[in-house]
């Protein structure tokens, strides 16, 4: 059994990719060529948004965002400490400094109640700047971006949504993507929407910051080629990962109903005492991850060990929550300073979760966690 099974949808997108990847080799633009355009319409059109800048990652998303805010050394950046070092290590990375925030004990993103907090406590500080906040679609459950939004009004920050796993997600009718002042998102093969290779893109509704975007996207280019008004960046997406893009698009929201169906009969699948993801009212998970919430590490490890007994993979997402990561030493963050993040980090398994997992596979995996409880 797979973790995420990629084959079965380059099985159902064969001719169609192979056929795209030809016309590609042919007129030969691969870089900037007219596939990536239209990709960015189609993903515009998708996330109800005016803008869609590609690029070449679901970091270099983040970094060409923070430097589109002109972000930099003094400034704080609010995150949570519990997600993939690239959402932090992007606002250290361009020499600011990041803040961080405990999440919710039943959602696993950012805790409004705790973000408005730890703004007042830096902003007595006096050291820091306070410029902006990254919530995280964590495991593609969009944060809540209603309360975060108010408190980003109140004290004048910028909000970046990181959606890499959230595409898809929505909560009532808004797309993931298409909350805060930009949205991120990531291509790499494993998230909900990925290519072959590595790719992301930007979501806006602001003209001024699209046009920023794409001179960053391209050496801080100017109007024309050999004019440089700003430092920027290569973070341009190959016309090819584009032209993949928009064949995998024509299944993509399926993807999202099918990966909802599978969560459904997991989560009625298995034993009533395991704790599973929140999700709110009117909120739509991408299901990026199915996760669920164990005793502690030991019965973690036994589960972990019995589903490999069966050849079946099982991840942790995360294992160290970033305040404790040696790359961020010099936060001088403590054990025990995010206290549910590293309680939710002992006891967070991640199971197979695709759009084309199979009824009997989900039996057969909840029944040997069940034997387990
Ligand atoms: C994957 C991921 C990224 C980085 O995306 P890349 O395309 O791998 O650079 C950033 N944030 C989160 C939450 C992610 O899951």
């Amino acid at each position: 059994m797979d973790f995420i099974n990629l084959k079965k949808q380059y099985q159902l997108l064969e001719t169609d990719i192979t056929n795209r990847i030809q016309e590609v080799l042919k007129h030969g633009q691969y870089i900037m060529g007219p596939e990536v355009f239209e990709l960015e319409s189609i993903l515009a059109d998708y996330v109800k948004i005016k803008h869609c800048i590609s690029c070449s990652s679901g970091t270099d998303a983040l970094i060409m965002s923070l430097m589109a805010l002109d972000i930099g050394k003094g400034d704080a950046v609010f995150t949570t400490p519990f997600t993939f070092f690239a959402t932090a290590e992007v606002i250290q990375f361009l020499g600011a400094t990041p803040v961080f925030v405990d999440i919710e004990e039943d959602t696993f993103n950012i805790c409004p109640k705790k973000l408005k907090y730890e703004i007042q406590k830096t902003i007595k500080n006096g050291k820091l700047n306070p410029k902006a906040i990254i919530p995280v679609d964590l495991f593609g459950l969009p944060s809540n971006y209603k309360e975060i939004q108010k408190i980003a009004n109140q004290f004048q920050l910028k909000v970046i949504e990181d959606s890499a796993q959230g595409l898809g997600g929505k909560i009532n009718n808004k797309m993931a993507g298409s909350f805060g002042d930009f949205g991120t998102t990531s291509f790499f093969p494993a998230k909900p929407l990925g290519c072959y290779g590595d790719g992301g893109a930007i979501f806006t509704d602001n003209d001024e910051m699209a046009e920023k975007l794409k001179s960053i996207r391209v050496h801080g280019q100017g109007v024309n080629k050999y004019e440089n008004i700003r430092i920027g960046i290569n973070g341009r997406l190959d016309t090819i990962q584009a032209t993949i893009l928009i064949s995998k698009m024509k299944l993509f929201e399926n993807e999202i109903i099918n990966r909802n169906k599978i969560a459904k009969k997991y989560s009625n699948l298995l034993d009533n005492s395991i704790k599973l993801q929140f999700i709110p009212e009117g909120y739509r998970s991408a299901w990026a991850q199915y996760s669920i919430l164990l005793e502690n590490n030991n019965q973690r490890d036994v589960i972990q060990q019995k589903l490999k007994e069966n050849n079946i993979p099982s991840a942790i997402y995360y294992l160290n929550p970033l305040h404790l990561q040696k790359a961020f030493d010099n936060l001088n963050y403590k054990k025990g300073g995010f206290k549910i993040s590293e309680n939710i980090s002992h006891r967070i398994l991640s199971l197979p979760m695709h759009p084309y997992l199979l009824d009997n596979e989900i039996e057969m995996i909840s029944k040997i966690i069940n034997s387990c409880i």
